[in-house]
């Protein structure tokens, strides 16, 4: 299996006037070729953060990326310059955003938007770049495709924007898609419709998604490996059927066990969205985590060491990483703050 992208120990921090923020404090997971990876975790446990920093826009200052590494086919994203960024973002890796309005441009139509991805990235003439918008709609099950790409944004549903949006994605082919939340702010019929469309495009394309949610179900349903984040690290990781079968962490355990029903077709027959409610109290203060595990103050499970040192994330078998004491005494080790280490 040819790892597309590997992030190894990535840590976003932002630098107030006062404080720092560590948004993203120790990140590692891979991407195989053709897969879909789950980032899964509560909003503020810096899933999104870790997407901009793969896509390199980070706001800097107050934003930086201050260690680890993004390697992309091997090559470090992390230290790459920002006009080999511009190559790479929207061409070899493309992102669809929570709220595709934002993201589309109120003032050009919708085959316009394509269009002008087609012919900066692929080299297209107008007339082969309005062609190919028309298959795209088409692709993404958007019917009368020739005469949708003479609309503009607001002459369509949420439901057809964020189809718009993903067409756009696609349009350059990339070799990795990242869904930040593409359907929660979708109403429920519409979400199911789009996950739809995402798994008929990762089968027929082939292309490694990186998708980002805090829904389970789309979890269960949508992927094949899952990366588990808590107050920006990560703290499990497991190919889908393992990770539910075989949970090993206290916060994966959690989040199941606030997902009564699980598999294929579930999420749409159900249709209700379930947000870790059983886990009480909050994420901690991300300008000031706690000594020892981060997870700590909610575990049920914890014991005395829990509360004076971090766990490592450790390898129970080449694909399954934990971080937790119940399996290994192995303390994770503490690097000086904005050096680049690994
Ligand atoms: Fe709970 Fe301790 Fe494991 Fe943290 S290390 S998840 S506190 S048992
Ligand atoms: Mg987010």
């Amino acid at each position: 299996n040819e790892k597309i992208i590997e992030v190894k120990g990535l840590k976003t921090h932002f630098h107030l006037h006062d404080h720092t923020v560590r948004a993203v404090d120790g990140v590692d997971f891979y991407v195989n070729a053709g897969e879909t990876l789950g980032i899964v975790g509560e909003s503020g446990c810096g899933k999104s953060i870790t997407s901009m920093s793969i896509m390199r826009l980070i706001q800097s200052p107050p934003g930086k990326i201050e260690g680890g590494e993004i390697l992309f086919h091997g090559e470090d994203l992390v230290t790459a310059t920002e006009e080999r960024m511009r190559k790479i973002r929207g061409n070899k890796i493309s992102m669809i955003f929570q709220e595709p309005m934002t993201s589309l441009n109120p003032v050009y139509t919708v085959g316009y938007q394509i269009s002008e991805v087609l012919m900066l990235h692929r080299k297209m003439t107008q007339d082969e770049a309005l062609k190919e918008s028309e298959r795209l709609l088409d692709l993404v099950g958007i019917s009368d495709p020739e005469e949708r790409v003479n609309e503009y944004p607001f002459q369509l549903s949420g439901g057809l924007r964020q189809r718009v949006m993903i067409a756009m994605a696609m349009a350059c082919q990339p070799e990795i898609l990242i869904a930040d939340e593409p359907t929660t702010a979708l109403d429920v019929t519409i979400q199911a419709q789009i996950l739809h469309l995402m798994k008929d495009l990762k089968e027929t394309q082939n292309t490694a998604t990186i998708f980002i949610t805090h829904d389970l179900a789309v979890i269960a349903s949508f992927t094949d490996r899952v990366m588990v984040m808590y107050s920006g690290v990560c703290v499990e990781q497991a190919p889908v059927k393992e990770l539910f079968k075989n949970t090993k962490h206290p916060y994966t355990e959690g989040l199941l066990s606030s997902v009564p029903v699980l598999g294929e077709g579930k999420y749409e027959a159900d249709g209700k969205r379930r947000f870790l409610k059983t886990i009480e109290g909050s994420l901690p203060d991300q300008r000031n985590y706690p000594k020892g595990c981060r997870f700590a103050p909610r575990c049920k499970k914890a014991m005395a060491k829990c509360h004076e040192a971090e766990p490592a994330l450790i390898d129970l078998t080449d694909e399954h990483q934990v971080r937790c004491f119940l399996y290994s005494d192995e303390i994770q080790v503490k690097e000086e703050a904005g050096k680049n280490g690994k």
